[in-house]
């Protein structure tokens, strides 16, 4: 009666053993994602969700593709100077793609003037296409925010951005590719 009961704690514990190793742990990152699949984006060309391919690439196949400024704020999680990107002061009515990979990450419709020379949204585009950290760089605690995608960093969410969610995305121009809302430019 003991061994047997003893048998079954040795299954139960080589179980817990399988399931602690097995299961990897959410600071993985690149090779926990790589078995995660295909995620699920918000596309507002098609007016619903896509699944697609998660973008996995090397440090030296994003510099081939990036611009330097681009590779500086997507994949070293810089900052670009305040009224100097491309998109701080633009009205028009249009989708902002993630400059990395391509999906749609925030919307004119959200948009907002924060008066702090990024563009400034309230939402992003859907809750699934972006992904938040905290970020404690700076001597500070900041929710930093990436594309769900590709990883690439975009900016940083404060909760002082008006209503109706009273947040405020900072977000870099150069993380993104500005879409009028009659087409490509
Ligand atoms: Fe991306």
């Amino acid at each position: 009666m003991i061994a047997k009961k003893w048998f079954f704690c040795g299954a139960a514990a080589g179980l817990a053993v399988l399931f602690i190793f097995g299961s990897g742990s959410p600071s993985d990152g690149a090779s926990a994602r790589a078995g995660e699949g295909p995620g699920r984006y918000f596309s507002s060309a098609k007016g619903g969700y896509l699944a697609m391919e998660r973008v996995e690439r090397s440090k030296e196949e994003w510099k081939e593709i990036l611009t330097p400024e681009q590779f500086h704020v997507l994949r070293e999680k810089g900052t670009e100077r305040a009224f100097t990107g491309a998109y701080w002061d633009r009205k028009d009515e249009g989708v902002y793609r993630c400059a990395g990979c391509g999906i749609d990450l925030f919307s004119s419709a959200h948009k907002f003037d924060s008066g702090t020379g990024w563009p400034s949204f309230w939402q992003p585009i859907a809750p699934e296409n972006i992904e938040t950290e905290e970020d404690r760089s700076l001597f500070t605690v900041r929710t930093e925010v990436h594309c769900a995608r590709c990883g690439g960093h975009l900016g940083h969410v404060f909760r002082d951005g008006p209503r109706p969610t009273g947040l405020r995305y900072c977000i870099n121009s150069v993380s993104l590719d500005f879409v009028p809302a009659g087409g490509e430019e």
